[in-house]
């Protein structure tokens, strides 16, 4: 590929060895950057550092749980130390996590979601910063429309408010870090096909509370489908190059106009 927008530079993408992490890593090496791969599962990890390399690309990967944060930091610390520097992040693994009543969820499953999305989006950002101060940089979060713009998904009560937290925290990120050219945006994407229903837990009380909502035919108005892992991962590398450089504080929805018909 001709165009290397993304030429020498460090890149850590958490989550990256499935869905919109695993082609946003892939979009980062055909652009040129090193990759740093954080994923629960040796076998998806090896999985994507061997289609990376078979492109031609870079990729390094670290077995990390983000939701505890002394893994976190050891892994950036790793990668920080390695090469002198970071300059991009996309801090994006996640789950759905059980959806339930808030009546019956229970408070471990509250946390697991919220360490799970935001506390790791804390401690990513936070223990990159680091690695980022002296040459500037760009962080990208994956947060969501549910938690932004759409609030009907009932039972997703965790999940939506970790979402807009994370959207919260980027706000205050993007300006605290201005100083120090470190870029602060995040992504929301609507339904895009990929693993994360293997991350959902729907619990048995969960119809008692449902409110039956009538989604308009179509409820996908642009492509009339969910969107494609890729399509989000053409956004991240915008948001990650120079490309966007006036561009910071912000969320940008992915979503082909979804959440305007469903908020
Ligand atoms: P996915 O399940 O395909 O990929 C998520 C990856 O994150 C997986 O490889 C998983 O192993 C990893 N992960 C989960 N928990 C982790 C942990 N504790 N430590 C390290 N890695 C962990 O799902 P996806 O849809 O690509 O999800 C990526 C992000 O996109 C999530 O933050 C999700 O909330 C967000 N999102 C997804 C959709 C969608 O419709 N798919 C919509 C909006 C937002």
């Amino acid at each position: 590929m001709a165009d290397k927008r993304l030429k020498d530079k460090i890149a850590v993408v958490t989550g990256g060895a499935s869905g919109i992490g695993k082609a946003t890593a892939i979009r980062f090496a055909q652009h040129g950057a090193a990759v740093y791969i954080l994923d629960l599962t040796p076998e998806n990890l090896a999985e994507t550092k061997q289609e990376i390399e078979s492109i031609g690309g870079t990729a390094a990967v670290i077995q990390c749980d983000v939701s505890n944060p002394g893994l976190v930091e050891e892994s950036i610390n790793r990668i920080g130390g390695e090469n002198g520097r970071i300059d991009v992040i996309f801090a994006n693994a996640g789950i759905n996590g059980t959806m339930a009543p808030i009546e019956t969820l229970e408070m471990d499953d509250w946390d697991q979601t919220i360490h799970t999305n935001l506390r790791s989006t804390f401690a990513t950002v936070k223990y990159a910063i680091p690695y980022m101060k002296e040459n500037g940089g760009s962080m990208i979060i994956t947060s969501s429309i549910n938690g932004n713009r759409v609030f009907s998904n009932i039972g997703a009560s965790a999940y939506s408010t970790s979402k807009a937290g994370q959207t919260a925290f980027m706000k205050m990120a993007a300006l605290e870090l201005a100083q120090y050219a470190i870029r602060v945006n995040a992504v929301c994407p609507g339904s895009i096909d990929t693993n994360i229903g293997k991350n959902t837990y729907k619990s048995e009380e969960l119809e008692e509370v449902q409110i039956p909502v009538e989604f308009p035919d179509g409820n996908h108005p642009l492509e009339q489908a969910p969107g494609k892992p890729e399509q989000v991962a053409n956004l991240v590398l915008f948001l990650a190059s120079d490309e966007s450089f006036h561009v910071t504080g912000t969320e940008i929805f992915v979503d082909g106009a979804e959440s305007l018909l469903r908020g």
